[in-house]
């Protein structure tokens, strides 16, 4: 027997392996229940780490159990649980999984390992295509973490976690070949047969933790999205203005470079909700924001302020360009593009401050000064601007 075996029993180590996976499946679980529902997968994953362990449990009990339950049952619980993880990721991708044709190979494959079993007794033929299996899930998975949102360091430790899996079951595919003489001895076959499923437990554990980490980084990204965005037109909501524009204004003063802001306010909308509806309002809202925004350059910000108002940040930029920019977005929205949206107007306010004697004192003077304009612009009949 190899000298290591006496630090470690390897049925205690697949029982440790197996217990702290089923503590990750737990995590999963309960991630799965208090995570918003966008973020799917979960609780297959917690399934699937279930349905692992209990498969090398039931392996690891070969010679106590009957092999119906220690292999066919164990490889069946095995394949399905790998197919979950799939199923999974596919999910978290937000792409319905894809269950059928996988499912039938699994239940191809655990006929010919029943046959393998009780028929010919060939133990070579049933790793051979467990190892096949193992193979082409973990390279599917590693694939599918990669490409997983976001492209993080979760998304980078589970494709590694993946693609250790994919070297492991490669390496038992290389062993078997080479060891046919040696693994005749029952006892040495079923050590490194141990071996192998607590290095596989190991593994999956791994993999849950990729999975948690990946999942909680993707939570964190929706949370900072709903903190910073107005939810029905994405664009930056009035906190996220201001935090964006301290660092401007702080810039602006500095480089001794100009900084602009334009308010916009959409034209007798009281009316538009009044004659359509406020679902048509809320349509017009968004057609707004939409295209004003495609009007923008990288620098420049668009916050709703709150109903059908509208400020935007302009860094860079003097009064005459930003005239010049609000004016096109005027012209744009007031051009008839979508036909189940009625014809609608803005007008539009442009300040601008450059760190000269008697302008604006902060951000908050500034968007004062832009409103003046605008209440200018709708005194003189709407649908113009004013600077
Ligand atoms: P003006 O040309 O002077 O701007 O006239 P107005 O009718 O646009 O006047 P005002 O700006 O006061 O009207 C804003 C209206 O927008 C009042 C409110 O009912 C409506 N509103 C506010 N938020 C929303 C929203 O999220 N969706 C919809 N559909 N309507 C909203
Ligand atoms: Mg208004
Ligand atoms: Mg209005």
């Amino acid at each position: 027997m190899a000298p290591t075996m006496d630090l470690i029993d390897p049925r205690t180590f697949l029982l440790v392996a197996n217990l702290l996976g089923l503590l990750c499946a737990l995590v999963l679980w309960v991630q799965a229940r208090s995570f918003p529902t966008e973020i799917a997968g979960l609780r297959d994953w917690a399934l699937a780490v279930v349905l692992i362990s209990c498969a090398s449990g039931l392996a690891s009990l070969r010679g106590i159990l009957h092999d119906g339950f220690a292999i066919v049952l164990a490889s069946g619980l095995l394949l399905f649980g790998e197919l979950l993880l799939i199923v999974g990721l596919q999910r978290y991708h937000g792409r319905r999984p894809v269950w059928r044709p996988t499912l039938d190979v699994i239940g191809a494959a655990l006929l010919l390992i029943v046959f393998l079993t009780f028929g010919t007794h060939n133990y070579q033929g049933r790793i051979f295509i467990m190892a096949l299996a193992h193979i082409g899930f973990f390279a599917y998975g590693a694939w599918l973490a990669w490409r997983a949102q976001p492209a993080g360091f979760g998304s980078r430790f589970l494709t590694v976690a993946f693609l250790l899996g994919v070297v492991v079951a490669a390496w038992r595919l290389a062993t078997l070949s080479m060891g046919t003489a040696e693994s005749d001895e029952a006892f040495d076959r079923n050590l490194i047969q141990q071996v192998y499923l607590g290095v596989f437990s190991l593994g999956v554990l791994g993999l849950s933790i990729g999975f948690i980490l990946l999942a909680n980084e993707r939570l964190r990204v929706e949370l900072e999205f709903m903190a910073t965005r107005d939810p029905m037109t994405g664009m930056l909501n009035r906190r996220a203005f201001f935090a964006r524009a301290a660092v401007e204004w702080a810039r602006a003063v500095r480089a001794h470079r100009p900084l602009a802001v334009v308010t916009a306010d959409i034209d007798f909308f009281k009316k538009v909700n009044d004659t359509y509806g406020h679902h048509v309002g809320d349509l017009v809202i968004k057609d707004f924001a939409l295209r004003a925004s495609r009007l923008l350059r990288v620098p420049d910000i668009l916050a709703r302020f709150g109903g059908e108002e509208f400020v935007i940040l302009l860094p860079d930029t003097d009064l005459a360009n930003a005239c010049h920019v609000a004016e096109r977005i005027r012209k744009e929205v007031a051009t008839h593009r979508d036909k189940a949206l009625p014809t609608y107007t803005a007008s539009l306010g442009v300040a601008v401050a450059q760190g000269a004697p008697g302008d604006a004192a902060d951000i908050e003077a500034l968007i004062a000064e832009a409103d003046a304009a605008l209440y200018r612009a709708k005194q003189g009949g709407r649908n113009r601007v004013e600077g």
